[in-house]
């Protein structure tokens, strides 16, 4: 990291931005360049123009994601040639990409596979809740089951935000702890669909398929990215056939479901044959303890009611709570100042909320629950205790409790019970979806849709 004389606090942004595209990538790219930072300004200087624009296209949302998660930082980037290099002036796009690979190209390994895993994001920092509970058991046993049938692919979805990538991630760095001679490659839809047509246009693409084929883990992030783009999209399916069809582990994450992604039909239905799960919103406990964990990674003194204020105001993604808290830090450290509620209410208005109607609401899980076992609304409440009114109701319940804020006793006054008989309904539920597969796809089945009437 010789590059940032001037900026000696960007040294751990770089260096995350290393680990995740790997040394290799690092080298070509991004170690030729000078940086400077200025007012949320990253300059980047370039020997030429091409570089700028693999960088661009490649890696600029790495970039912005990582001054986000280490300094709070929304920045804009702005691509500079230096003055000590000065490229052969540059008309048109076609001039920029050359018409043969450059040397440097050669620089890379032959059959080395730089894994592009950030090994910030592991299984241990990362915090299981109602809302990740699924997938993060999925996440678990793909590493000690890979390539098994029944999990293979394991399809991630979720708006953003919510921890796909760090799930993804984790996974591979698992495996390779487990592992150190597996094969894993993290990347995300884009960067497969640009290499992909830049092996086309350098006549690399048996190349490129060899690279891939040869994994024993593909983790492919942000798959959305690809689906549309038919050229990409046909070359991703013979890929994720090759693997699957010699029992290789395919993880995926979308920003959706298979189903809405507009896939060719036969990818579609592939993805759809091993596991798919969501990643919800975390509720109230899971975002403070998020916070948490991130006030101790990083020992700045801040107070749980600070915590707890953001949490309650940063709802529905864990970038931004993430975001938030490091903006306050920097704000705190920067005017040597203790953070309060009130420093954080003012710093962080543009992005708080203070309602709550962002949670599902109770008549809507009783309404799909009751649709499913085919019960009366007026039956979640009753005193009738038949087994086939209890069961749904306890399911009803259970659901509760996980898809919304609301405490116990407040559950047991919605379903005319007490609080233990709440404990004891999530309890049972709990249990059986841990014993048997087939409810908690039942179960899984439910919550979608459960969440497609209440969006
Ligand atoms: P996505 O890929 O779904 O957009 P990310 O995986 O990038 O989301 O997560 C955004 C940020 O939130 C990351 O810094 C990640 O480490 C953090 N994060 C998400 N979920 C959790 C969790 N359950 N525990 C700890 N950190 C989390
Ligand atoms: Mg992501």
């Amino acid at each position: 990291m010789d590059n940032f004389q001037d900026t000696p606090q960007l040294v751990p942004v770089f260096q995350d931005i290393e680990n995740i595209i790997g040394k290799d990538t690092y080298d070509m790219w991004l170690r030729p360049a000078q940086f400077g930072y200025e007012g949320n300004i990253l300059t980047i200087s370039l020997p030429n123009q091409f570089w700028g624009k693999t960088i661009r296209e490649r890696y600029e949302h790495i970039i912005k994601d990582a001054f986000l998660k280490h300094l709070g930082a929304e920045i804009t980037i702005v691509y500079e040639v230096s003055v000590q290099e000065p490229a052969p002036a540059v008309q048109s796009a076609q001039d920029v990409i050359p018409a043969t690979p450059t040397p440097t190209t050669t620089v890379i390994k032959k059959n080395s596979f730089p894994s592009r895993l950030n090994s910030a994001y592991m299984f241990d920092n990362f915090i299981e809740s109602p809302s990740n509970r699924f997938a993060y058991k999925a996440a678990e046993a793909v590493v000690h089951k890979l390539g098994n049938r029944e999990n293979n692919p394991l399809v991630i979805y979720s708006s953003p935000g919510l921890g796909k990538t760090h799930l993804l991630h984790a996974i591979g760095n698992q495996i390779l702890k487990e592992n150190p001679n597996a094969k894993v490659l993290y990347m995300s839809g884009e960067e497969f669909v640009s290499e992909y047509i830049e092996a086309l246009q350098n006549k690399a693409s048996e190349s490129f398929r060899k690279k891939y084929r040869s994994l024993d883990c593909f983790l492919m992030d942000d798959i959305q990215f690809v689906a549309g783009k038919s050229a990409s999209e046909v070359e991703f399916f013979y890929t994720f056939n090759a693997l699957f069809e010699s029992h290789k582990q395919i993880v995926l994450s979308s920003d959706r479901t298979p189903q809405q992604l507009e896939l060719d039909e036969r990818l579609s239905s592939r993805l759809l044959s091993g596991i798919c799960v969501e990643v919800k919103r975390p509720n109230l406990e899971t975002r403070i303890a998020i916070l948490r964990q991130k006030r101790d990674s990083i020992n700045f003194d801040i107070g749980d009611d600070v915590l707890a204020f953001i949490a309650e105001g940063v709802q529905t993604n864990i970038r931004e709570l993430e975001g938030s808290l490091f903006r306050l830090v920097a704000y705190c450290g920067m005017h040597s100042v203790t953070p309060t509620i009130s420093i954080a209410k003012e710093l962080l208005a543009d992005i708080l909320v203070s309602d709550n109607d962002l949670s599902i609401n109770v008549n809507t899980i009783k309404k799909i629950v009751g649709k499913h076992f085919n019960i009366k609304m007026e039956d979640f409440n009753s005193k009738r205790k038949t087994q086939s009114i209890a069961w749904p109701r306890q399911i009803a319940m259970f659901l509760t409790t996980e898809l919304t804020d609301l405490s116990l006793p407040e559950i047991g006054r919605e379903f005319n019970r007490d609080h233990s008989t709440v404990v004891h309904a999530r309890d049972l539920v709990k249990e059986k979806i841990e014993t048997d597969p087939f409810f908690a796809a039942e179960i899984n089945q439910i919550i979608l849709d459960i969440k497609a009437v209440d969006k």
